[in-house]
């Protein structure tokens, strides 16, 4: 006979987790238990997360911050996905989703001013903009993330970040307190913020746009969107530049070329052929091929040139890059 041994205080974690999957059921907000993260990742890969919420308005929310405070349960804000590695093991945490919140709006809030939410997509902001005759977020277009992520990371392209468009942010923290952070107390430098790395939620935000014509930002916008499809590996899943740009002068996708890494394989994970800064899953990528390939591409650029690269992707799990 074959015995299941579950300690107590497994016991005990799982019926916090059963009670916090009810109680996020009960509010409307849709809640999974171990929900593949490939599916949540522009990468496609990534083990299960534990209890993944779709968070349905700011009162469940409310509601359910206090349940992981009271109960100690990590937790982790998804944007898309699209710039994240998760563990193959998956994520023993609470993933909180704002991309289906009822809450979620763009308006015109003054002639160059639009608010948005940060689970909406910036391209949808960036649709918005344009159709109200404001120019600021061309450089944004192409960016396949949310407006949460974007502020996050001060996401940028063609020498323009969301540092130069935001005014101002709500965010709630982990004791549910609501605050309002303006531009000048962001903290944000390139691909990093005052929100990196401390489990704040970003609700939404403010952007200050400049009055232009609709078909000169939607020209812009063709243009940079024809430059990335031109340089960018979009055909494979990947996560955007795997690592940051570095200090010195240096471009990261000459130093890896220079190694003679483009195309070049560990697992189902490549150096993409058409830009050695891309990292590609060909189809059956597993996130520790992915991880081992980054850490071949820092060895060998170390070894090659002496620049030490930085990772710009986030992690999730037990996974080290
Ligand atoms: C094809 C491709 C092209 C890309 N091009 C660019 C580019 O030109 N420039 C660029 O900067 N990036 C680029 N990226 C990377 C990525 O799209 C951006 O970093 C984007 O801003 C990430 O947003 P996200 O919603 O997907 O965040 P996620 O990947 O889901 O998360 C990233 C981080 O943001 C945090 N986060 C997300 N939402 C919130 C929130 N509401 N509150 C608090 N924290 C939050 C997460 O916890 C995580 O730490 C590209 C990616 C791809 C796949």
């Amino acid at each position: 006979m074959v015995h299941n041994f579950i300690s107590k205080e497994e016991n005990r974690i799982n019926i916090i987790y059963n009670e916090l999957k009810n109680l996020a059921s009960s509010l409307g907000c849709i809640a999974l238990e171990n929900e593949p993260m490939k599916f949540h990742t522009s990468f496609k890969v990534g083990g299960n997360a534990r209890l993944f919420i779709y968070i349905k308005n700011y009162k469940c929310l409310d509601l359910i911050l206090e349940f992981i405070k009271k109960h100690e349960l990590p937790y982790f804000v998804l944007g898309k996905g699209t710039n994240l590695l998760v563990a193959d093991s998956g994520y023993d945490g609470v993933v909180l989703s704002l991309l289906k919140s009822e809450n979620n709006k763009l308006d015109l809030v003054s002639k160059d001013t639009i608010s948005c939410t940060a689970g909406l997509s910036l391209a949808k902001v960036c649709v918005f903009a344009m159709k109200n005759n404001l120019s600021g977020l061309e450089f944004a277009w192409g960016i396949p993330g949310s407006c949460g992520g974007a502020l996050y990371m001060n996401a940028g392209a063609y020498g323009q970040d969301i540092s130069n468009v935001v005014l101002e942010a709500d965010h709630i923290d982990a004791a549910g307190n609501i605050h309002t952070l303006q531009a000048k107390d962001m903290q944000l430098s390139y691909r990093k913020s005052y929100y990196s790395d401390k489990n704040l939620i970003i609700l939404s935000m403010k952007f200050k746009l400049t009055p232009s014509s609709e078909k000169e930002i939607k020209y812009k916008m063709f243009e940079n969107m024809k430059k990335r499809k031109l340089k960018q590996p979009l055909e494979f899943p990947n996560a955007g530049s795997i690592f940051k740009r570095p200090i010195g002068g240096y471009y990261t996708g000459a130093l890896i070329e220079a190694c003679n890494l483009k195309g070049f394989s560990i697992g189902g994970a490549m150096v993409s052929p058409k830009h050695a800064g891309f990292i590609v899953n060909t189809g059956d990528a597993t996130a520790s091929d992915i991880a081992n390939l980054i850490k071949h591409i820092k060895e060998s650029v170390r070894n090659n040139s002496g620049v030490e690269l930085e990772c710009e992707i986030k992690t999730l799990g037990d996974i080290k890059i």
